[in-house]
């Protein structure tokens, strides 16, 4: 557990958020809850006084030129509105154990999913995502080998501050592409009475993948990174059918879902993809929000330690007002952001 307040980076994401000690946690619990009565209300801070130069997790600090970000926008929704399902805790001697390369856990978070959450950041990834923060997650046979059983023992462990909203999400690199392992933690989640949220770009296939992860999913964070068919696949390296495909699935299964969105500069911000993606999230049935994160130069250094070129050399956080006029976009067409920076 850790000693004091401290803000990290999110692998998949770009963005900042928090880890605690109990005390902080209890208190950033009562920030999130005050912040959730709240309709269009300013995001949740549940942090001290933030800069981008802070201690990072994993101990990278920020470039100098990065811009520093307001705290506040206008137009935003209290984070992770939802209420998952409500889980009965029971015996799991009859949920499989299975084994998982595990990058790291992350035992408190407050902005990946609903209330408090028990953080797992697998390992192995099959994009190459210009923007990707750590690239150390990308290696399929990196990370700690790790048991489904001890897994679930860590998490018991801090079961009682993850409730009563919170519960377990499972993150990358990629989730999807260890299926098996991802789906027995979260029967273990659900077995310690704790709902499951699952941070992914829909990698995989459905019969492989996504049939095996999503009967024991409460919730997706979708990453869709880019929504033009050519973009997405000169940003990821992959092809934007898989992910598509894989939101008619969450749509087949009525699994909500919050699409997140990362906001680069000549990359993801142009006016007609921002207003095409709008129109694409309207479609979606069980579409819940967005998840906005400008980006950011924070993951540049494990670029730099790894002898990899930083392919966005030179791409500048975007400003405060810039960020605000896209919220706004988003919730003149009636659909809520959620945006930390
Ligand atoms: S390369 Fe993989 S881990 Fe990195 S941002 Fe893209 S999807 Fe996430």
């Amino acid at each position: 557990m850790l000693s004091s307040f401290r803000p990290w980076v999110c692998n998949v994401m770009q963005r900042v958020i928090v880890s605690s000690s109990a005390a902080g946690l209890q208190a950033a619990c009562v920030s999130l809850q005050r912040s959730r009565a709240r309709t269009h209300a300013a995001a949740v801070h549940v942090r001290p006084a933030l800069s981008w130069g802070a201690t990072l997790r994993r101990s990278y600090a920020a470039p100098s030129h990065v811009e520093e970000v307001p705290q506040q926008h206008p137009h935003l929704e209290a984070r992770y509105a939802i209420e998952l399902p409500h889980y009965e805790p029971r015996d799991n001697s009859d949920i499989e154990e299975v084994f998982g390369n595990v990058h790291s856990t992350e035992s408190f978070s407050a902005v990946d999913g609903p209330g408090v959450r028990f953080l797992v950041f697998v390992q192995g990834c099959a994009m190459r995502c210009l923007f990707c923060s750590n690239p150390d997650t990308w290696n399929m046979k990196g990370g700690t080998r790790t048991s489904s059983k001890e897994l679930a023992e860590q998490i018991k462990k801090v079961r009682n501050y993850l409730k009563p909203r919170g519960g377990v999400t499972i993150s990358g690199g990629e989730a999807m592409l260890q299926p098996k392992f991802v789906a027995a933690v979260f029967q273990e989640v659900h077995a310690l009475g704790l709902n499951t949220t699952i941070d992914t770009t829909g990698q995989g296939t459905k019969h492989g993948n996504w049939d095996v992860v999503l009967p024991h999913t409460d919730l997706v964070l979708f990453c869709i990174k880019h929504i033009d068919p050519l973009k997405y696949e000169s940003i990821t390296g992959l092809k934007q059918k898989g992910a598509l495909r894989f939101a008619d699935e969450l749509a087949d299964r009525k699994i909500p879902f919050y699409l997140r969105y990362v906001y680069i500069p000549g990359y993801t911000d142009g006016p007609k993809d921002i207003d095409k993606l709008i129109e694409w999230c309207k479609k979606q049935p069980t579409f819940q929000g967005i998840e906005l994160l400008p980006y950011h130069v924070l993951g540049r250094n494990k670029w730099e330690v790894m002898h990899i070129p930083y392919p966005l050399d030179g791409v500048r956080t975007p400003s405060h007002e810039t960020v605000s006029k896209v919220i706004k976009n988003f919730n003149d067409n009636d659909i809520p952001v959620i945006c930390a920076n």
